[in-house]
């Protein structure tokens, strides 16, 4: 199972996870043409699209999606807010399969009507991964994952220090999105014994640091790969 990053921060999200035959997308926060263009496998390819929630920056062209035919998967509250009635609705802990890779759902905490996360299982190799992005902390515990792709918003510190951002936005970012100590302290709770490589998603350019980061993570979780997903 590989995890292609295309897009992670505000200004659009889209991944690619595929065992080679089975391709599966995870957010739709980018333009059609745009998605296109960064794809590693042709549009045509994609078997299905799995979306955390309603924001643009991760559901961007889910209509054009479902018009293309592709069956797009996220909560009944996602559907809903997107206005999309050809949606594929999941509920939470539901497990969708597609080619021989496992798709579960499960809740996460943003400032949104139902976010879900996903675990993606390669049923052949036994892979496992979590992927959580935009969501202020989590409670989901996946045996055996191989693989973790979290979201590493803002460190409180840099987000402090932003004079320019309004004191209400900063309280808005911090009830939505994932802190460096949330996520680092959420990592060390799960059994890391399998895992080989920790992505970093939706990294805040203005109160994010990739150094710092990986330093960080590096240092908390040595002989795993730490790589930080860019914009
Ligand atoms: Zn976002
Ligand atoms: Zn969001």
């Amino acid at each position: 199972m590989t995890f292609y990053p295309l897009a992670s921060s505000s200004k659009g999200n889209a991944y690619i996870v595929s065992d080679g035959d089975t391709n599966i997308l995870l957010e739709a926060g980018l333009t059609a043409k745009e998605l296109r263009r960064r794809s590693p496998v042709p549009i045509s390819s994609i078997d299905a699209c799995f979306i955390t929630h309603e924001h643009m920056d991760h559901a961007k062209c889910a209509r054009s999606l479902c018009d293309k035919g592709v069956p797009v998967y996220m909560s009944e509250g996602t559907a809903i807010a997107l206005e999309l009635e050809d949606a594929n609705v999941m509920e939470s802990r539901e497990t969708v399969n597609v080619g021989a890779l496992r798709v579960m759902a499960f809740d996460t905490y943003h400032n949104t009507a139902q976010p879900f996360g996903y675990a993606i299982e390669d049923t052949h190799s036994r892979e496992r991964m979590l992927f959580a992005v935009d969501t202020v902390n989590l409670n989901v515990r996946i045996p055996g994952l191989t693989e973790i792709a979290l979201e590493c918003n803002y460190a409180d510190d840099l987000l402090g220090r932003l004079t320019k951002l309004p004191d209400k936005v900063k309280e808005r970012i911090r009830r939505s999105h994932m802190e460096i100590d949330t996520a680092v302290q959420y990592l060390h709770k799960l059994d890391l014994s399998r895992v080989q490589i920790i992505w970093l998603l939706h990294m805040s350019s203005a109160s994010g640091d990739a150094g710092r980061f990986l330093d960080r993570f590096e240092h908390e979780f040595p002989g795993i790969e730490i790589r930080i997903c860019k914009e």
